[in-house]
């Protein structure tokens, strides 16, 4: 294929919207050309764009496929430079790059039977979760989460991590950020898209996003004994979306507002919706179902599981002896009943040959509290 020549430019210019590499979940109003072979974007107050033809990806995108998703690596951020446009204003950059819409075109008829479906769910799902709020009734929650498909999960996954980066940056290599790979790696199942990232912050937290996203805080790692007590945080983590305890907590908090924002693949809202992500609560059970997971999953990955124990015991150590609890420990509580209820698991498993993360910690550590240390908001009695 050759490059389009210069007298194919498009005009008048087509609207779009940019979600910048890492940059903020809303977007800007961007306005689209074409000219020799390659996409110029205008976005108000930035930079103008040129992207060759090449580098581009496109994607049918939102409710029945009815935008796409115009994408290119970003240098140095896992999440690529993002433009969405509307089918309806699309023709002029079909026509100078046919072979781009291809796929998404096949996708696109894939998608017409499911379109009922969805019109269902959109009438459905209000019913349902007015129904939920008047009855508080647990089973319709699980009804409507049951339908969510699981692209939906990943587009809130995907707008709680462009939330994450704009609260404060991400680690995004060096020694911390590959230990955390390393672990995660064992972790993960091999049908499992999970994704592990490091926050550069002071409070101990992590959460599990839906869609696989987890965020763990580098005053976790800085404050953790071993690795394994990460493992034994991350497993329970991937958990919670195993389970999908926050795509519950958010669907009963926020409820339709977030579902039908991730049909659309509205991100700005998803972003506002998806914020209080670390601070979610989960019940009593769920957190006992999580940890009891947790172990299966330790062991199934041959790390030990004494690591989830140690360090709820590091954060009980933490709660007798500081004024300030932990962020973890507000939304996983590290009470006696708790640590003696995972004992008594722990006792009833089978023994597991462990192989050891080959990880070392104490340097890992020392990165990760320098990192902490580096945001200048640890408190200054520690
Ligand atoms: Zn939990």
């Amino acid at each position: 294929m050759s490059a389009a020549p210069a007298s194919t430019a498009t005009s008048p210019p087509i609207p779009a919207r940019y979600y910048p590499a890492g940059g903020d979940a809303h977007g800007h109003a961007a306005r689209l050309s074409w000219q020799d072979g390659a996409l110029h974007v205008t976005v108000d107050d930035l930079p103008a764009l040129t992207v060759s033809a090449a580098r581009l990806r496109v994607e049918a995108r939102g409710f029945n496929h009815s935008q796409w998703a115009l994408n290119w690596a970003g240098d140095g951020h896992d999440a690529p430079h993002l433009l969405i446009v509307d089918d309806a204003v699309a023709a002029p950059l079909r026509a100078v790059m046919p072979g781009h819409f291809t796929g998404g075109d096949r996708q696109r008829r894939g998608s017409r039977h499911r379109f009922g479906l969805g019109v269902g769910l959109l009438v459905l799902l209000p019913l349902l979760f007015v129904a939920a709020l008047l009855l508080s009734l647990d089973p319709l929650t699980d009804r409507v989460v049951s339908h969510i498909p699981p692209e939906v999960e990943r587009h809130i996954g995907e707008a709680v991590l462009a939330r994450t980066r704009l609260e404060g940056p991400l680690i995004e290599a060096g020694p911390a950020h590959e230990a955390l790979q390393t672990i995660g790696r064992r972790l993960a199942r091999p049908d499992e898209a999970l994704q592990f990232h490091l926050a550069e912050r002071p409070e101990i937290n992590a959460f599990a996003a839906p869609g696989g996203v987890v965020v763990v805080n580098s005053g976790l790692m800085a404050r953790a004994a071993s690795a394994e007590e990460v493992a034994g945080v991350l497993a329970h983590e991937i958990a919670h979306v195993e389970l999908r305890h926050s795509l519950r907590q958010i669907v009963r908090s926020a409820g339709l507002r977030v579902i039908v924002a991730a049909l659309f693949g509205d991100f700005g809202a998803l972003g506002g919706g998806a914020a209080q992500m670390g601070e979610l609560k989960f019940s009593r059970d769920a957190e006992r179902e999580a940890d009891r997971r947790a172990l299966e999953r330790l062991a199934e990955a041959r790390i030990a599981p004494h690591g989830l124990l140690d360090f709820f015991r590091t954060l009980s150590s933490l709660e007798g002896g500081q004024g300030t609890l932990p962020a973890l420990f507000s939304t996983h509580p590290a009470n006696a009943e708790r640590i003696a209820w995972i004992e008594s698991a722990l006792a009833r498993q089978a023994p597991t040959t462990v192989q050891p993360l080959g990880i070392n910690w104490s340097s890992i550590r020392q990165i990760a509290d320098n990192a902490s240390q580096e945001k200048g908001t640890r408190n200054p009695k520690e």
